[in-house]
């Protein structure tokens, strides 16, 4: 699954699920069917299960603070089955994606480490030339949930649920309170982290 979220800086989360958690990226630019573009991806912390059909808002002040959507979803399948979270710690993984706008073999593959305190993994993420691929394809032109249709603004303006990055995993996400009448800008959620 792939949320699009919006916190200190905007970015796409894929998230692939391994060993019964979400082994995730956070990806500046988003994925993309055009083979020809290479996408920064940062190996993120893994998040757990219960975070894989979240969409709402993450309060201020907890980790990740900002609105998140359900931008895709569907099936993975490693192109080696036999134990993908090797591949990901050897730092080459190729897998096909089957959701509802990414479809294809895609690859992601380690290039070095972030500099600075956060030491995180660099990645590049890019998508095969294959029957799926599309010149050109932007996912800023499909900004809408897969889950409800709507968009990062529409999310923020009247979330149906908080995530409290704080809590344990079962109890984090809660429903939200009603939407206040003056829907606070995005960028006044603040927040950050992935
Ligand atoms: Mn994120």
């Amino acid at each position: 699954m792939v949320q699009r979220h919006r916190a200190r800086s905007r970015h796409y989360d894929l998230r692939l699920e391994i060993g019964g958690v979400l082994v995730s990226w956070a990806v500046p630019k988003g994925p993309t069917l055009d083979p020809s573009v290479r996408s920064l991806a940062v190996h993120v912390e893994d998040h757990p299960l219960e975070y894989i059909d979240f969409e709402g808002v993450i309060p201020r002040g907890e980790y990740g603070s900002g609105d998140v959507i359900v931008w895709d979803r569907g099936t993975w399948a490693p192109a080696r089955p036999e134990d993908p979270a090797a591949d990901v710690a050897a730092g080459e993984l190729h897998f096909d994606l089957d959701g509802e706008k990414l479809a294809g073999r895609f690859l992601l593959v380690r290039t070095g480490r972030h500099r600075g305190r956060s030491g995180r993994e660099q990645w590049l993420l890019l998508h095969k030339r294959d029957e799926h691929a599309v010149a050109g394809w932007d996912p800023e032109e499909h900004p809408r949930s897969v889950r409800s249709g709507r968009t990062n603004d529409e999310v923020a303006a009247a979330p149906e649920a908080l995530w409290r990055s704080d809590a344990p995993a079962a109890e984090a996400e809660a429903p939200a309170p009603a939407p206040a009448s003056a829907p606070a800008a995005p960028d006044a959620l603040g927040g950050s982290g992935s």
